[in-house]
């Protein structure tokens, strides 16, 4: 069997242009234009590529950017301060802080402080517990985009055994709740877990995000199911320049599996597209307007 592969790009980019969508109808009809604040602290070349991208997208889709680039020395009450600020702004209906912050800055603090209801990347408690409580929230883009993933697969998730490999805030823990949310069967695993292959190979449904290169083996796949590589791993080429792999062995699995997501070309692509779609929905919000469905 050759897996079909769900591209991630062609997905990410019909969410974007519902965004843009959306976003022309909000603006003109109620003189909305949705305000993203991008906040990178430092020169970390990785964080410096994906803020690029994501206020590429924000301004492609008609939105604001309010971009903020602070030095590495930046401490956390000059950061809080600017938090204060932008929570203040009315022009700013989404506030995201560029993750990993230098060692000098309490992480947790920051992500405590954004107000809960511009809170586009779902990090803060608040919208944390109200995701894990089935409670309407803003829940983490590359979460958000894996359930969108398996759905351009299955209409419904609704029964399917699903495994999701690594339990981070950020990816493994709010992907459980939103498969709950989707009435999956759902068994989350990490270090600690004892015959990991044998519990991928009882999955519909299998989730990678370790953070360990081609960590997955085509053998662990259940025939026909659906993969969703998250994982993004700089890894040498044979040309001697560096190449990006994911999470899974992709030659073996797009042997076995039924469907696979790419990498790079997955998930990826979706997480700056599912930002969007959260700054949308949080501007609404704001402005006592339904959000969209998109
Ligand atoms: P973390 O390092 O925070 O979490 C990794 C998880 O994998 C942990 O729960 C860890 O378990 C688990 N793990 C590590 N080794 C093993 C193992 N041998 N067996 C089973 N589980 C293991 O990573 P993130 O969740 O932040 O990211 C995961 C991957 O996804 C990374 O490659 C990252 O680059 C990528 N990523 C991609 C995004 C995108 O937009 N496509 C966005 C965010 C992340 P334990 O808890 O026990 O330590």
């Amino acid at each position: 069997m050759t897996a079909r592969i769900i591209d991630g790009r062609a997905i990410a980019a019909e969410l974007r242009a519902s965004v843009a969508a959306e976003t022309r109808r909000l603006t003109t009809a109620h003189g909305l234009v949705p305000g993203l604040a991008v906040i990178l602290v430092g020169e970390n070349p990785a964080s410096k590529a994906y803020v690029g991208s994501k206020s590429r997208g924000v301004v492609e889709v008609g939105m604001k950017p309010f971009d903020f680039h602070l030095p590495a020395t930046t401490s956390t009450n000059e950061l809080l301060g600017l938090i204060g600020e932008l929570n203040n702004d009315a022009a700013v209906h989404g506030i995201l802080v560029q993750l990993p912050l230098p060692p000098q800055i309490n992480a947790s603090r920051i992500i405590a402080a954004v107000d809960p209801a511009k809170d586009v990347d779902g990090f803060h408690p608040l919208n944390a517990g109200r995701l894990a409580s089935g409670l309407p929230a803003l829940a983490p883009c590359t979460p958000v985009g894996c359930i969108k993933l398996a759905k351009a697969v299955h209409a419904s998730l609704s029964g399917l055994d699903a495994v999701v490999i690594g339990r981070s805030n950020i990816v493994g823990k709010p992907l459980v709740q939103l498969l709950l949310a989707e009435n999956a069967t759902v068994t989350i695993a990490h270090s600690r877990t004892r015959d990991l292959a044998g519990l991928c190979e009882r999955a519909d449904l299998l989730f990678a995000a370790i953070g360990r290169p081609e960590f997955v083996r085509g053998g662990w796949i259940k025939p026909g199911a659906t993969v969703i590589d998250v994982g993004i791993n700089r890894v040498a080429a044979d040309n001697g320049k560096s190449r990006i792999v994911g999470d899974v062995f992709f030659a073996e699995a797009v042997e076995v599996a039924g469907a696979i997501t790419p990498v790079p070309g997955g998930v990826g692509p979706m997480t700056i597209a599912c930002l969007l779609a959260n700054t949308l929905r949080a501007a609404c919000m704001q402005v006592g307007l339904t959000a969209p469905d998109v």
